[in-house]
Parts: C-alpha cells; structure tokens; sequence
C-alpha cells in the first residue's frame, strides 16, 4: 500500500489561501502532499481594484482569479467551514448544498480573512451596503447609476434630492477610493442626462476621526481632502453616523439629509468564525502567531492575514502586522514555503517584511501615493497606482485582461449603462406570469 503524503488543509481561498496553495500547488502536483482549499467562493477576490470595478474602469470577471483554474494540483471545495476540531485533526465542511461532513488534514492553515466592522447603528443593516467583494462593488456601480436615472425621471424634489445624495462612512483606503472613483463616474454620466448637472449631487464622506488615507500619511492624507474638497464632495472629519432609519441620515455634527446611498467603509475585525477553532485568539479576536507563522502553542497549525496576530520584526514597538494585501500576499510566500520545510523535517523561517506604502486611486487620471517614504500626487501617483496593482494582480491570463479593459479604454468613451435590473432578474417575469 503506497504511503500517505500530508495532507494540508487551506481554510480560506483569499489572499492568504490561494497564494499558500499556489506556493505548494508543484509539490502537490507531483505527489508530495495533497492540498484541500475550502471558501464558500469559488474564486479569490483581488480587493484593491474593487473600486475601479465599481467605477466601470475594469471589468469585474477580471478582478477575481478562478480558484479551480489557478490552483491545478489542488481540490477545491466551495463551502464554508464551519469548525474545527485540531486536537482529532478534522474540520466540519458545510457545502452550498446537502449535509455537513468531515474533513481530515495533517496540518492546517487558518485564512478566513475579516469582515466589515460595524456598529450597532439604528438602520445601518437595513439601508446601508459594504464595499468588500465583487457583487458589492456591481451593485454599488448598478445603483449610483440607477439613481441618476430615478432623480433624471423624477419631478418630486425631495426624492430627487435623496436619490442624488451619496454617503460614504469611513476614511481608509476601501472607502476614499470606492468614493473617489464612484463620483468621478457619475460625474462623466451626468453629461448624458439633460436634467442632471454635477453640481446637483452630494457626495458626503463620513470619518471619525481627523484624518483620511491614513495608509498615505497625514500629509498626503490632507491633500486628499483637499482634492476631493475641489470637487465639490462634502468631507467630515471628526464626525459619526448617528442613525440612518429608513435612509434618513443623522450625522453627529447636527447635520440630516435623506440619502438612497449608503455604503459603509469603516474599517475590518477578524472574522468571527474564528471563535469555532478553538484556535488561541488575541483581545481583537485574531489569531495568536509566532513569527514563522506557526499558531502559538500549538502543532501543526499555521494562520496568517486579516485574521492573524502576526508579530512585526520591523517595528521596535512589538506591533504587529497591519491587516493589508501586501502583509498577505508575502506572509502567505513564507507560510508555503515554510510548510515545505516541515514536511522534509527543516525549520520553518520567520515572516519579516517592513511595510513599504500605499498607493491609491482618486478617480481617472488622479491619485496619492507613498512608497518607501517618497510622496507622489496625481497623474503619476494614478499611473504608479495601476502599474503596482497589475504588477500584483495574481496570475499572467488577468493581468493581460486588465490592462487590455484599460486600453479599450483610451479608445472609447467610459461605459456608464446602468444594468440594475442585474440583482432583480425575474421581475419581468414575474410580471408577465401575473399579468
Ligand atoms: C475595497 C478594498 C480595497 C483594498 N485595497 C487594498 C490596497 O490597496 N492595498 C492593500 O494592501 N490592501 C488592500 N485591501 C486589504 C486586502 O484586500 C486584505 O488585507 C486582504 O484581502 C487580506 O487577505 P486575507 O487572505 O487575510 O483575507 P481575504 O482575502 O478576505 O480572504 C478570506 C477568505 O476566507 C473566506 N471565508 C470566510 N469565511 C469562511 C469560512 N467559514 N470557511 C471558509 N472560507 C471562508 C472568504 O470567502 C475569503 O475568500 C483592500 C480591501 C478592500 C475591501
């Protein structure tokens, strides 16, 4: 009987996930070990250019990777995993249909990512809608337009008003480019509704704090208020969402309007389904890692990511790693390379990478970025934003997709079709079945 190889269990398909699998995908192709990815998606989701998907910049097929097609040599499973019993070595997988089961590993990696951090705001999860994966970044894009076109059909004032009031809370880099990026979109469609200037929008960005961007540094966070200030969008820092019940918005600095649009942006916690592992966990609910990754007090176990305490090498200050794809993407480098070493019987190394900046998208032709401590603004700091993400984007097949979705582009006018009836896909059907 041939002798069983290891079998590395991936919990999570995300960044962290489908780069582990990817960096083992050769040895499990010629045998060596087996690997098992299970994310109730069957595709990773490459974030930062969400809001260029959302912004009709780039097709959204492209900013996520097939995880069948990319990690040949490894099972992918599409389900959600919904605990995990280490001590006998076995998680319980619940598939998109028909019972839950076991699965046993050898050794496991924990990649479950975070989720948006909310508040118990009164009619926050009625009204409002993340910005985290694809089908939030369609939709968003669906309904800024949609609503260009019930304020453009509308006589009615107020309705008109709130159709044309667009809310963003939270200054990070999801939501400075997600709102960025949206209004300069329906900036451009306005120009095809003759009852539509830009002027009759409002765009209002919600930050708690005194700053935005802070991934950019405060000085190039301030030229971006700045920026966006020219363009006529509302930013309020030092201020909070109070209520937002039946989309009428109550802000802290004694500001309310009604708004049909409201995307919360404030900020990631680690997923909670951690709490099912059993698996050490920090005050804020990660992971508790050592520095080569390996999970604290315990034997064949390893995490790293957005829901991972990671210890950062580079600071004097015993920090730990920010949540961010450029963590990510390396922490999950050194997690399959380390995996290897283990199973040929070597040390696993330790995860050390000082971070190096931030670049991020203000809309076509406008962006800030910092890296290694140079400031750049505008028109390059966009181009220097777009070379980074391709250059990153996972595999060779999206890359060439992307920057031919930016070349087509060049050559024609920016797509602004509203398909809003994507999400309610029956309705005339069901109209015809009534009728
Ligand atoms: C809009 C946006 C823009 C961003 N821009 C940038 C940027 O410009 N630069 C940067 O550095 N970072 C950026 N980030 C952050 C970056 O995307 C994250 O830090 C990165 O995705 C973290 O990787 P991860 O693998 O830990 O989590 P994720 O990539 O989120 O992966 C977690 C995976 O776990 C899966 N999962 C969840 N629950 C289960 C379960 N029960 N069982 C199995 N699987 C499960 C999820 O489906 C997901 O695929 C951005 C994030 C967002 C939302």
């Amino acid at each position: 009987m041939a002798a069983q190889v290891p079998h590395i269990l991936v919990v999570g398909g995300g960044y962290v996930g489908m780069y582990t699998a990817y960096g083992l995908r050769k040895a499990a192709r010629r045998g060596k070990i087996r690997v098992t990815v299970v994310d109730p998606r069957s595709v990773m989701t490459y974030q930062p250019f969400l809001p260029e998907a959302a912004a009709g910049s780039v097709e959204p097929r492209h900013v996520v990777v097939p995880l069948r097609k990319t990690l040949k040599g490894c099972r992918v499973v599409t389900g959600r995993v919904t605990g995990i019993d280490h001590a006998n070595k076995v998680a319980k997988v619940m598939p998109e249909e028909g019972p839950d089961y076991d699965l046993a590993y050898d050794q496991v990696v924990v990649a479950l990512g975070s989720i948006a951090r909310t508040l118990p705001i009164p009619g926050l999860a009625e009204e409002a809608t993340g910005f985290k994966n694809v089908e939030e970044a369609i939709a968003l894009r669906n309904k800024v337009l949609d609503r260009l076109d019930v304020a453009s059909s509308q006589p009615d004032p107020a309705l008109r008003k709130s159709a044309l009031t667009f809310v963003f809370v939270g200054g990070g880099y999801a939501g400075v480019e997600a709102f960025a990026e949206l209004e300069d979109m329906a900036r451009y469609a306005t120009r095809y509704y003759d009852n539509i200037q830009p002027e009759d929008m409002r765009w209002v960005l919600v930050e708690a704090t005194n700053r935005i961007l802070p991934e950019v540094g405060p000085e190039l966070g301030q030229y971006t208020v700045e920026q966006l200030r020219k363009r006529n969008m509302d930013i309020k820092l030092e201020t909070r969402l109070e209520s937002c019940e039946k989309g009428h918005v109550i802000l802290s600095d004694g500001d309310e309007f009604d708004s049909d649009t409201i995307v919360w942006t404030a900020g990631v916690k680690a997923n909670p389904a951690l709490a099912s592992t059993g698996f050490p966990l920090d005050e804020k609910g990660r992971v508790k890692c050592l520095p080569n990754l390996r999970i604290e007090g315990v034997e064949d176990a390893w995490s790293a990511g957005d829901n991972a305490a990671v210890p950062d090498l580079t600071s004097e200050t015993g920090a730990y790693c920010a949540p961010n794809a450029q963590h990510a993407v390396r922490q999950a480098r050194r997690l399959a390379e380390n995996i290897l070493r283990v199973v040929d019987g070597q040390q696993p190394q330790d995860y050390k990478h000082k971070y190096v900046g931030s670049v991020a998208s203000l809309g076509l032709h406008k962006g800030v970025a910092q890296l290694y401590g140079v400031k750049v603004k505008g028109w390059p700091a966009w181009f220097l934003h777009r070379t980074y993400h391709v250059s990153r984007v996972p595999t060779f097949n999206r890359k060439s997709r992307v920057i031919l979705d930016w070349t087509l582009a060049l050559f024609f006018r920016r797509e602004v079709t509203s398909l809003g009836s994507l999400q309610t896909p029956n309705e005339e059907f069901r109209r015809a079945t009534d009728s």
